[in-house]
């Protein structure tokens, strides 16, 4: 799939509004309405359209999940070195939101190239970006906020699983 995002001023999309077929940036933005607004990374957005391709259905961003400036990301508790900062990860679900509706999603999520997937099913949404796994690319948030980290979707689908 190949969609361009203001590459010259004939597009229709730009970086604050309409940023692809099926997301505006609004969907991302700081929910502390902070400036300057950091952008929505490319990669990150082609991912995402392809994985709205596959699934056949409207992707959901949770709140605070899509961009977070530095102080909203410290109060939510956020990994300081978070892809969120960059606009390089995305937290979604689908409707409805069930565990096998969100397995079903991370796995089209790891066909379609993110390089890091977590599986958050207490709070029913995963997380999704493109920064190079180190060393996992999978990891599970269980019903404590406990983290368990993996090398594969599929051991980390095992354990979110058995925790459910
Ligand atoms: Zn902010």
């Amino acid at each position: 799939m190949n969609f361009k995002i203001n590459d010259n001023k004939e597009e229709r999309y730009d970086d604050y509004g309409q940023i692809s077929p099926n997301f505006h940036y609004n969907e991302f933005s700081c929910p502390c309405g902070c400036e300057p607004k950091q952008k929505v990374n490319r990669k990150l957005l082609e991912n995402l359209e392809r994985l709205r391709f596959i699934i056949n259905k409207p992707i959901y961003i949770t709140k605070g999940g899509g961009i977070r400036c530095k102080p909203y990301n410290d109060r939510v508790g956020g990994y300081s070195q978070s892809p969120h900062l960059k606009g390089k990860a995305a937290d979604i679900y689908i409707k409805p939101n069930t565990f096998y509706g969100l397995i079903d999603l991370a796995h089209k999520a790891d066909k379609v190239g993110f390089t890091r997937i977590g599986l958050y099913p207490f709070s029913h949404f995963i997380h999704v970006d493109i920064i190079p796994p180190s060393p996992s690319n999978s990891w599970v948030r269980d019903v404590n906020g406990k983290y368990f980290y993996f090398t594969s979707l599929a051991t980390a689908i095992e354990f979110a699983n058995e925790l459910t």
